[in-house]
């Protein structure tokens, strides 16, 4: 028999080649083979078979350890990739947890944010399958402390160090979140990323397993840069926020804009339409605002129509819109609401309005008044043009009868105006 090493690769024995041979001629007379089994030459055959079984079996080893590093590659950068495609911070932060998925195995995760200016953090998402202390933990907003989202934000490096929970008495959050929630005690690895952006730290991307270990170094060098990408799609989804309320709001109210009023205005008749609902429309219009520009000046003016809109904003649900039409003109679209209901809160704001009082610096307090003109659907028209124009008459007839009333396109019909008495103004 024959055995040799199949060789070693840098020192290590990689296995055994085992040869055997029946030996088939043996000397009659003496009873032993005639010759060894394996002469010099078989040895060198069998070396040079070893060797190459060797070569073998070590690219065979550089191949897997190339696929599997091709495979975590791959896993990295579709993490990487998924936080490309997230606009609104809620999208980066399911696709944070999703895409720490892809890397490690957790059982809780969370994002915080820090406000720099408030020096506040909150807890903005919580994930995790059977995370018991969710509700505890989700909106959760507290003071600068010793927890490790503070120390993590404040020293701007991942915490802690060894991944470890460095003591059951170090809190993530705070001490009362970390007493109240059992679940978060039980976690055995930790790791507290601060999410950094041009120097600033916007919050931090926690994750937790209740196994010890699950975040060797590795591991937390990939969840690094993960956590850099969440940095910065955090931060494009806080430009595509302001960028998508500057587009919408109107600056100096808050109120929606015209143009977003004209678009929640055909959805809400659309729906009414469909299912057959009421939407009414009010028109309002300060009165003798020019003078109010003219008297106390345009900044005053402007003072003027924060409070207005305010009024009407608090007056309104959520599914109402209230919007700035124009400079000093306000539009509220009313959901479900009939003439009769439109009519009250129209006078609600009307007498609000009216016993609001606003100040000049140099030339003391002042009121002001409002028209309004309302106009319903189905019943005054069918689309948003011709409703918007007979709420624009309503308003002009209540400016026409000593202004600070509301008028409804409705009470128009009763007093039989015609349309020359009426003429009605430009419709935008
Ligand atoms: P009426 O009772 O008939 O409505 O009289 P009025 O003076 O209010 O007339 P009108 O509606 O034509 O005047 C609108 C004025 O509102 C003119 C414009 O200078 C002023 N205005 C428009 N936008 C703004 C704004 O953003 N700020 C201020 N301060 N004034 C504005
Ligand atoms: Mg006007
Ligand atoms: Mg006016």
């Amino acid at each position: 028999a024959w055995c040799r090493r199949t060789g070693s690769a840098r020192g290590h024995l990689r296995g055994v080649l085992v040869a055997d041979r029946l030996v088939t001629h043996v000397d009659a007379k003496e009873g032993t083979p005639a010759a060894p089994a394996f002469d010099a030459r078989d040895h060198a055959l069998l070396a040079s078979a070893a060797r190459e079984i060797l070569r073998v079996i070590q690219a065979e080893r550089v191949f897997l350890a190339v696929e599997r590093g091709k495979y975590e590659t791959e896993r990295f950068f579709r993490a990487s990739d998924m936080l490309n495609h997230a606009l609104t911070p809620e999208q980066v932060w399911s696709t944070a947890f999703a895409a720490a998925r892809e890397l490690v195995a957790w059982d809780f995760a969370a994002i915080t944010r820090h406000d720099a200016a408030e020096r506040r953090h909150s807890v903005v998402a919580v994930s995790g399958e059977d995370f018991e202390g969710r509700a505890a933990l989700e909106g959760l907003s507290y003071g600068d402390n010793a927890g490790l989202v503070a120390m993590a934000v404040k020293t701007r490096h991942p915490l802690p160090a060894a991944s470890a929970l460095p003591d059951g008495e170090i809190a993530i959050f705070t001490k009362k979140a970390h007493v109240q929630v059992r679940a978060l005690r039980e976690m055995q690895s930790l790791l507290v990323v601060p999410l950094i952006v041009g120097g600033e730290a916007l919050g931090t991307f926690v994750l937790a397993a209740r196994a010890p270990r699950r975040f060797p170094k590795d591991k937390r060098e990939l969840l690094g840069v993960i956590a850099n990408q969440i940095a910065v799609a955090t931060k494009n989804a806080d430009m595509y926020r302001q960028m998508e309320q500057m587009a919408t709001t109107d600056g100096l109210t808050g109120l929606a804009n015209h143009r977003t009023f004209q678009e929640r205005f055909a959805d809400l008749l659309s729906r009414a339409e469909r299912q057959g609902g009421k939407v009414t429309l009010l028109l309002t219009d300060v009165d003798h605002f020019k003078k109010v520009n003219d008297t106390y000046g345009h900044p005053v003016g402007d003072q003027v129509l924060k409070g207005v809109s305010a009024t009407c904003r608090g007056e309104v649900r959520k599914i109402d819109v209230a919007a700035r039409y124009g400079g000093e003109e306000f539009a509220i679209v009313l959901d479900g609401t009939d003439r009769e209901g439109a009519r009250g809160l129209a006078e609600r704001i009307r007498l609000k309005v009216q016993s609001q009082t606003f100040n000049s610096p140099e030339k003391g307090d002042f009121r002001c008044t409002l028209s309004l003109g309302i106009a319903t659907y189905p019943d005054d028209g069918a689309d948003a043009k011709t409703l918007i124009a007979q709420a624009d008459q309503a308003l002009y007839f209540a400016k026409r009868n000593g202004r600070n009333r509301a008028v409804a396109f409705a009470d128009l019909n009763h007093i039989h105006l015609t349309d020359e008495k009426v003429p009605l103004r430009a419709i935008r």
